[in-house]
């Protein structure tokens, strides 16, 4: 006699998008079709900010598709917001990115913040009438964060506070940003300990505020990328986020942002694979269509592998964000979205390019944009190797563990 298997009475699997999250999906896919492909390129050239992208998404009501309602979003989540930004990746990483910016300064307040710092900062993301940015790489500390040397001292005047100085560098829309999350040392600066370092929000109108030098970049043009210089600013203590020394609970933000990051891969390389395919299949080469070939075939058919496999894991990860499981436990399944998903935007957009051929590598199309755009996905927010790293812990620790 075999062991008999437990009756299951129901399946509490659904891969299914709900039917809201669907018609999202539909109708961002309109958008990036009709306003955000005729610009991608134009975007790239010129390297200034789309105003018009941003008003398209402010009159779409998808700046705030990660806040609650009650914050005057949508309520559409972090899958939500991963659904929007994988269609519009199929076109633009650089509008990709200015929604992604919706959610990652405002993680830590979301999380860790107060109902005062809410209602203040958060509804006008919303709107669209506030844009803000993440502060927390600097010259000598972007993976290691301990390394940070920007500092916030008690301010001894009378108003108390605090007094932060210090320059952070590559951030994402620093030029268009209202207010920033910054984080600064508050501890001893030489200690490496997490709870040495607080985060804070910093209004841009803020007296000693100032944008330093913006960074010539590879791709994603468009979205400034560059330094924020802190001189002696004050900031109020009610602009602590969390509590003084509460780095970690700030940081789940940014464990609850992979699939986020994720999308913005996934999104790529699926624009990319497309027009490659649609490509070989009229390109003829040898009496018969590029496509044809088996061997291109077979390339075709792993990267298609590779993007299914990376949606569930992206999809699954901003599944399990939304239901607040970013913490400890939850770390190598949303590193893991991170890593596959950018890495794979680098082989699909690199694939897109050799497929092409010599046009591929021209201007006259958008795949040599893809590939160069796809590079810096692998950079951002917790590089290939500190994913790795995370997930290796994971597994060293029996967070992941088959048994
Ligand atoms: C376009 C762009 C936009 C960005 N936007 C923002 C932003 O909005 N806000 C912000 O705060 N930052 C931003 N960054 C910075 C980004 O987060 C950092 O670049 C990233 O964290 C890596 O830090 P680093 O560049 O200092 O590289 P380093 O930390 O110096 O790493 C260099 C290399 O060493 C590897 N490495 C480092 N540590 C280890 C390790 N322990 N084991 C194995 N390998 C390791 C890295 O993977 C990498 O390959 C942006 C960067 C770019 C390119």
């Amino acid at each position: 006699m075999g062991v008999v298997p437990p009756r299951v009475a129901s399946s509490s699997v659904d891969f299914d998008l709900s039917p809201e999250l669907a018609e999202l999906q539909q109708t961002v896919r309109r958008l990036a079709q009709d306003k955000v492909k005729p610009r991608a390129r134009e975007i790239d050239t010129t390297g200034e900010y789309p105003v018009d992208i941003f008003e398209a998404f402010r009159a779409a009501d998808l700046l705030g598709l990660c806040l609650p309602t009650e914050l005057g979003g949508s309520g559409a989540g972090i899958l939500g917001l991963t659904i929007a930004i994988e269609e519009v990746a199929k076109y633009s990483n650089a509008a990709a990115l200015m929604l992604l910016l919706t959610r990652l300064p405002v993680g830590p307040v979301l999380i860790a913040g107060n109902d005062d710092q809410k209602q203040r900062y958060l509804p006008g993301i919303a709107t669209g009438e506030l844009r803000a940015g993440f502060g927390l790489s600097e010259a000598v500390a972007g993976s290691d964060v301990a390394g940070m040397r920007t500092r916030a001292v008690p301010d001894g005047g009378s108003e108390g506070g605090w007094v932060l100085t210090g320059t952070k560098c590559w951030m994402s829309g620093v030029v268009e940003a209202d207010w920033y999350t910054v984080f600064a040392k508050t501890g001893d600066p030489s200690s490496r300990a997490h709870d040495s370092i607080t985060a804070f929000i910093v209004e841009r109108s803020y007296p000693g505020v100032s944008v330093g030098r913006t960074d010539k970049k590879m791709g994603v043009r468009g979205v400034h990328t560059g330094e924020l210089v802190l001189e002696g600013v004050h900031v109020p203590a009610e602009n602590v986020i969390g509590e003084v020394g509460g780095f970690r609970l700030a940081m789940l933000g940014l464990n609850a942002m992979r699939p986020i990051v994720a999308a913005r891969g996934i999104g790529l390389a699926e624009g990319a694979l497309m027009y490659a395919t649609e490509y070989v299949q009229e390109r003829q080469a040898f009496g018969q269509t590029i496509a044809d070939f088996q061997g291109i075939q077979w390339e075709i058919a792993k990267v298609a592998v590779d993007i299914e496999a990376a949606r569930l894991l992206t999809y699954r990860s901003a599944w399990l964000a939304d239901q607040g499981k970013f913490g400890k436990e939850y770390v190598p399944f949303l590193s893991m979205a991170k890593y596959f998903a950018t890495e794979l935007a680098v082989r699909a957009s690199g694939l897109a390019v050799q497929l092409l051929g010599a046009a591929g590598y021209m201007e006259d199309h958008p795949t040599e944009l893809w590939y160069r755009d796809a590079k810096q996905l692998t950079i951002v927010e917790g590089t290939s190797q500190v994913q790795l790293g995370l997930i290796a812990r994971g597994v060293l620790g029996r967070d992941l563990w088959w048994d």
